[in-house]
């Protein structure tokens, strides 16, 4: 950690950029950011031109023809970019001086991923608690933090699993509690066809499991 002014912590770099302390990971290969994200955006547009040639659409049409770059831009640079360490938020944090032990809970963050395994959108809202130790952190980057696990291909209980872990070792507490309530496009657009339905996952540590008036917060506000 590095001191900025008074109260101010900023994270160093190496540790903002290494997700060593995030053990659930996606499954990826080691040589995945071997090539840089303007040879991925290539590549995937060419591949992508492929699926579309096959589908047996027009590519001389004006409106399609750039779809392929346009569909391998979205995924290096928006949709998936937080797979990518170098994306990774710059934390920083403050000082705990108001000496407040008590829980902060961040209720409605939206999140838009991506199942893996269809790769359509999963789209919910994140609530968060922790209890602050000697630190505290800025609300947004909370709201970050969760944007920066969610633009990946996942599934719902990894992408809680990340930012419990990513919140604990940030903040240096074990009281953490995160609810995901969220939609699968999945679900709703094909196979089941199920529309309205939503997934709940949800994990709680620490001190924030025992109190069960909290976890009814976290896992109540988000019903609608
Ligand atoms: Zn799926």
């Amino acid at each position: 950690m590095t001191k900025l002014n008074g109260n101010t912590l900023l994270v160093k770099e190496s540790l903002i950029n290494s997700n060593h302390h995030v053990t659930v990971k996606n499954p990826l290969r080691d040589d995945a950011f071997d090539i840089d994200d303007d040879l991925k955006i290539e590549l995937i547009a060419e591949k992508f031109k492929d699926i579309v040639e096959i589908l047996g659409f027009d590519l001389t049409n004006d409106s399609i023809k750039d779809t392929p770059n346009r569909v391998a831009k979205m995924y290096v640079n928006e949709i998936f970019k937080g797979l990518n360490p170098i994306n990774k938020p710059k934390v920083a944090l403050f000082k705990n001086v108001y000496e407040y032990h008590t829980p902060l809970v961040e209720l409605n963050i939206p999140f838009t991923s991506f199942c893996e395994h269809h790769f359509v959108p999963i789209q919910g809202k994140v609530n968060i608690a922790y209890m602050p130790n000697t630190y505290v952190i800025g609300l947004s980057k909370i709201h970050r933090l969760v944007d920066f696990y969610a633009r990946r291909p996942q599934v719902q209980e990894r992408l809680t699993m990340q930012i419990v872990q990513e919140l604990s070792t940030t903040l240096n507490t074990k009281d953490v509690g995160v609810v995901i309530k969220a939609n699968h496009s999945c679900i709703s657009c094909r196979g089941v066809e199920d529309l309205g339905s939503s997934t709940l996952t949800s994990v709680f540590l620490g001190q924030i499991k025992n109190d069960n008036n909290l976890m009814s917060v976290l896992l109540g506000s988000n019903s609608d």
